[in-house]
């Protein structure tokens, strides 16, 4: 593996675990509880995985917002939290 902890190598791949797909969806959430205002978090998904990680938020009653991936949004917004 190249890089290491922390490293954004690939920052256009699925967010589920061990998954290595490029993603096809974005899935932007909050956590009521820890996230107040705007802040929302955003996770990558493959075509297989997309339906495994909405659920996984829905589940806990989280906001969740669903997009066809657009790799130039989410470049911008990792510079940010950066
Ligand atoms: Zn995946």
């Amino acid at each position: 593996m190249i890089g290491g902890i922390g490293a954004v190598a690939a920052p256009d791949v699925c967010s589920r675990a061990g998954c290595r797909e490029t993603a096809a969806w974005r899935i932007d959430w909050q956590n009521p509880r820890i996230h107040t205002g705007d802040r929302w978090k955003t996770w990558l998904a493959c075509d297989d995985h997309i339906e495994y990680l909405r659920g996984f938020l829905e589940a806990r009653s989280f906001p969740v917002r669903v997009a066809p991936f657009e790799p130039e949004s989410i470049d911008a917004a990792a510079e940010r939290d950066a």
